[in-house]
């Protein structure tokens, strides 16, 4: 290229390598090509990996004179075919007899393959309707342009490939985090069942009532301890992958926040809890699961915030019900609270019993109800978990 072109190929270099998104890189470079190439069509082709077989119009641009971008993408597939079977460039021009009044029959068509180390990828082909004819200095313009769409697409391809392996990687090492975190989660009690029993179990020692007593409650407890965890896993693992179904039907939320404290109480014998709601509203959901998550925010109140009352107000707003589960325990320190619905997240320093998916599991469901929560608190005043439930349930297609 002649030192005219310069200034040309640094405006294309640059607009292929100055956007960090593909699509954006794209635009600009197809508004320095209208600039330095003439045509009224443009349309990119790629293909599928591996095959022959164009699968997709990466890019159609008809630029005034003519037809439609989507008409002509269609229309040029047919030269990106011949194009990408010969593996070379072809140009077209009309016959002669065919000339008339009408440029639209009749086009001047270039088409080129985009070609990287993997061998050809794609097409790109410019119509130009009713010419001019494309000088040999303009093909060769028209095979550098060639040559940055394809360092383009390369790099989509690259850019596609490195996020599927991150994302892999992600994968892998939550599942990793997973099984460290659950063996050593399972181990614990697990220790203290064994532990416990091998010292009843022992020959040498007589163990007076009180003790064997105590030492199989705390393998009692243990025990559904252990259960519990199992159980909080399996489901925070089904609802992670999806595969816990939710049963929507029409659910009284007033009767069953209600229904929830008096079975909570029944458990929790020091629990004080004040409803705060006059109204009866009904949604959408599954009553089971919103139980749970209610059950699951008793259980913390009981555990983290022992003595103090709970109060739980409820309010609609707009197209959702508010419910605000408040504790006057001693709270949360403000650093801790964004991680607190992670799985297997505790507050550091949490001595009792508990495996911090709890509140993971409540979060899962709430948001399979296309709904949302949340955690306020403050130090010395207590903690308030709020819940927004969609009345008409989760939309399908969410
Ligand atoms: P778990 O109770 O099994 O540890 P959760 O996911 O239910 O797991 O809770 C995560 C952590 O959040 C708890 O370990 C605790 O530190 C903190 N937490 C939850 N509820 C409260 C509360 N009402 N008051 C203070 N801290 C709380």
């Amino acid at each position: 290229m002649s030192e005219e072109h310069i200034p040309d190929i640094l405006a294309l270099a640059e607009a292929v390598t100055q956007k960090s998104d593909w699509k954006e890189a794209l635009d600009s470079v197809m508004a320095v090509v209208r600039s330095v190439f003439l045509f009224d069509n443009l349309s990119l082709y790629t293909l599928e990996n591996s095959s022959s077989e164009i699968t997709e119009i990466a890019y159609a641009r008809a630029v005034g004179r003519g037809q439609s971008a989507g008409a002509d993408a269609a229309w040029g597939a047919e030269i990106a075919s011949r194009v990408i079977a010969q593996n070379e460039l072809v140009v077209q021009t009309p016959n002669a007899h065919e000339a008339n009044e009408n440029r639209l029959t009749q086009p001047f068509v270039l088409g080129l393959p985009l070609r990287t180390y993997e061998g050809i990828i794609g097409a790109v082909v410019f119509v130009r309707f009713g010419g001019p004819e494309y000088t040999p200095a303009q093909i060769q313009r028209a095979q550098y342009i060639a040559t940055q769409f394809s360092a383009l697409f390369m790099r989509k391809k690259l850019t596609e490939e490195v996020a599927a392996l991150a994302s892999a990687r992600r994968l892998l090492e939550m599942q990793e985090d997973f099984l460290a975190t659950i063996s050593h989660e399972l181990r614990t009690p697990l220790g203290f069942i064994k532990g416990y029993t091998t010292t009843l179990l022992r020959k040498d020692t007589n163990w007076d009532e009180e003790t064997r007593r105590e030492f199989l409650q705390i393998i009692d407890e243990e025990a559904d301890h252990l259960n519990e965890l199992i159980e909080n896993v399996l489901e925070s693992a089904r609802l992670q992958s999806n595969t816990l179904p939710m049963r929507f039907q029409p659910v009284r939320l007033d009767i069953l926040i209600r229904d929830t404290m008096i079975r909570s109480q029944a458990r929790y014998k020091n629990l004080q809890v004040r409803l705060d709601f006059a109204t009866a509203p009904t949604i959408n959901a599954d009553s089971v699961r919103i139980a749970q998550v209610l059950e699951n925010l008793f259980s913390n109140a009981n555990k983290y915030a022992p003595g103090a009352p709970v109060s739980i107000s409820l309010t609609q707003i707009r197209d959702f019900y508010r419910i605000r589960f408040s504790d006057a325990g001693p709270g949360i320190p403000a650093e801790y609270l964004p991680n607190l619905f992670q799985r297997f997240y505790r507050v550091p320093g949490q001595t009792g019993s508990g495996s911090g998916l709890g509140l993971f599991i409540c979060k899962q469901i709430i948001e399979a109800h296309g709904g949302r929560i949340s955690v306020e608190s403050t130090l010395g005043r207590g903690t308030t978990f709020i819940i927004d439930l969609p009345i008409a349930g989760k939309n399908p297609g969410d």
